[in-house]
């Protein structure tokens, strides 16, 4: 069964014309609230492909958390390490223009506030734990310990990127990860800057801790690397209408097909499958797909 270690938000959507320009006031549609953050779209990706999906993590006792944590309890996630904090559930401001583009401003709020106090101290019922970054670092870094003591496979997504030069990825957390996941601009904080393929900058990372190293390329599907096979895996053909999500089914799915005794190359391609079926239809949570709609695709 997969542990997830990681974010909660509510994220409100309003489209607008434009993204307002500094200083700029820009009159959209209406707002939506849906469910959403990382750790939470991860986790309910995961289980809806059909594992056993617990969350640890944090929201606060205002108007926010009953949105923000929809999504995980329609998908069945236990939330038996969900902490409800004197803080505000974390919330993502997006402004989605005509253009298709988006901003997007995140108040961490109770994400913020999670320590590894909160951290389920018994990992026995767990093969997987999952992170991406939107914890605080020495959260994950503690999770992470204990998980690779434990006998846990680590998954990682260091998504979204720290802001480097400041924030540089955490050596010790590379090293208990047993597979971390990026998208090109996120493999870009790791590597040296030498403007090397994206292989080779992919391959150097396993010398730092992970045994696999997967980097998403949008409509290009992914590469993996591992110390005796490189992967490339053409994305799944589809006409998409909204990414948002992708990359977190991908995770999520990922993790899933491999806490279900699936080979790594196996579980690649229905992570594949699934993040191109997220992309058919609006939203991050609402577009994920079931166990039922993975299977049929991968038939196909
Ligand atoms: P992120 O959203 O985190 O930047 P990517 O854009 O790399 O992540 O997308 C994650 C995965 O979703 C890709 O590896 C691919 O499998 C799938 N995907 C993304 N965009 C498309 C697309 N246009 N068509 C098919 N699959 C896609």
């Amino acid at each position: 069964s997969v542990l997830v270690v990681g974010s909660v938000n509510a994220d409100v959507t309003v489209r607008a014309a434009r993204i307002p320009a500094p200083g700029e006031t820009v009159l959209g549609e209406e707002a939506r609230v849906s469910p959403g953050g990382k750790g939470a779209n991860q986790a309910v990706a995961a289980a809806l492909a059909g594992s056993s999906v617990t969350l640890c993590g944090a929201v606060g006792r205002d108007t926010f958390r009953a949105p923000a944590l929809s999504g995980l309890t329609r998908a069945g996630v236990d939330l038996a390490g969900l902490h409800e904090l004197d803080a505000p559930t974390g919330l993502a401001l997006i402004t989605v223009a005509a253009s298709g583009e988006n901003a997007i401003t995140v108040a961490s709020g109770a994400n913020a506030r999670v320590t590894s106090a909160h951290l389920p101290t018994d990992l026995s019922g767990f093969t997987h734990l999952l992170l991406q970054n939107e914890l605080p670092s020495e959260v994950n870094r503690e999770a992470a310990r204990r998980a690779h003591a434990a006998g846990l496979t680590v998954l990682h997504n260091a998504a979204p990127a720290r802001q480097a030069p400041m924030e540089q990825p955490d050596p010790e957390l590379l090293a208990h990860t047993h597979h971390l996941i990026v998208n090109e601009h996120e493999l870009a904080a790791f590597a040296s800057g030498g403007g090397e393929a994206l292989e080779t900058q992919a391959r150097a990372l396993l010398t730092r801790g992970p045994r696999a190293v997967t980097v998403t390329l949008g409509a290009q599907g992914s590469l993996t690397v591992t110390a005796d096979a490189v992967d490339r895996l053409p994305a799944f053909p589809v006409t998409p209408v909204d990414t948002t999500g992708a990359g977190d089914t991908f995770c999520g799915v990922l993790t899933a097909w491999l806490a279900q005794g699936h080979p790594l190359p196996t579980a690649l391609h229905a992570a594949g499958v699934a993040a191109a079926l997220a992309c058919t239809r609006p939203g991050a949570q609402d577009a994920m797909p079931d166990r039922a709609e993975i299977a049929a695709a991968l038939a196909r």
